[in-house]
């Protein structure tokens, strides 16, 4: 009986391994897309539909600059159609590596199947110096600030890019991704007439952030970061760098400090005991918080905790 039944189970498990490949394609039958973050995972399944199946590489909770390369990404890269990327240099110290280990010209640079998020995004603080003094500048991000996608109409523009790359691989579906990617963009509008309305009575209101993440919100939202808790972009603070900042909140009446999860909370609160400042958990992803599944949720939490810290602080 015990025989019978191990056979039994090793003939479904043989035919399981042998059936996987089709009907895993007939039941997916989609593009497989890999992202690096969790916010362009959400804005292809906008765009994209039933028609595609996205993985994400990073967790929202986790620093998009550095993320583990685990074998299992290789496995994902090594199938996919599309990659999509924030690009400039955010993932540069863990993509390469990634893509040389799946193998996979579809996706690899230079391929068609690499979508840079980037392609048509106004970029702020593009250094203005010469590209051949700049390796001795150190941490300077060369191509201009990467963390774009944190002003919701370069969500727009992100969208545009998934369309070309979507339509390209399935033309048969392209009016269904050029309604997609509208209607995307509609709700996009809407919402962000709201969180200005919102955001208005407040243009202007400085604060302190803890990495330079933020310059593309500040632009969409009138908000004005003067300063950050990192001496420069990587580098934990020291104290006598806390002390100068202490200073500043004092002298210019700063009362609310900007963090994201991955990082070190101390120096912040250290700093608002000290000058009777809030410290504010932002969301710089989707995912950073459990209840933060949209792109438009990421807005949302933002902008909500913002404005209660400066309705506290005034
Ligand atoms: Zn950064």
């Amino acid at each position: 009986m015990n025989r019978i039944v191990t056979y039994l189970r090793v003939g479904l498990v043989v035919s399981a391994v042998v059936l996987w490949p089709e009907t895993s394609l007939r039941a997916n039958g989609g593009v497989k897309v890999v992202t690096t973050l969790p916010d362009l995972k959400y804005i292809v399944e906008q765009v994209g539909g039933s028609t595609v199946d996205v993985f994400a590489i990073a967790k929202g909770y986790q620093d998009p600059h550095f993320v583990d390369a685990k074998p299992s990404f290789v496995l994902r890269l090594n199938k996919a159609d599309l990659f999509v990327q924030i690009g400039l240099d955010l993932e540069v110290g863990w993509v390469p590596p990634l893509l040389e280990a799946a193998r996979n010209k579809r996706i690899y640079f230079g391929g068609s199947g690499l979508v840079n998020g980037a392609h048509g995004v106004d970029l702020l603080e593009v250094p203005q110096v010469d590209p051949s003094t700049m390796r001795a500048g150190g941490d300077i991000h060369v191509f201009g600030n990467p963390h774009y996608w944190l002003d919701p109409r370069n969500g727009k523009v992100i969208a545009e890019n998934i369309y070309n790359a979507l339509k390209a691989i399935r033309p048969d579906d392209e009016a269904f991704y050029r309604r997609n990617t509208d209607r995307f963009a509609a709700r996009i509008d809407s919402a962000y007439q709201h969180w200005s309305t919102l955001m208005a009575p407040y243009a202007g209101t400085r604060i302190i952030a803890y990495h330079n993440s933020w310059p593309y919100f500040e632009q969409a939202f009138g908000i004005d970061i003067v300063g950050f808790i990192e001496p420069k972009p990587g580098i934990p603070p020291a104290p006598s760098h806390l002390v100068s900042v202490i200073k500043q909140m004092r002298d210019e009446k700063l009362k609310t400090i900007i963090i994201s999860p991955y990082f070190d909370d101390k120096p912040a609160q250290s700093l608002a005991r000290r000058t009777g400042a809030k410290v504010v958990a932002m969301a710089p992803s989707v995912g950073a918080f459990p209840q933060i599944i949209t792109y438009f949720d990421l807005f949302e939490h933002n902008i909500t905790m913002l404005l209660a810290a400066f309705r506290n602080s005034q």
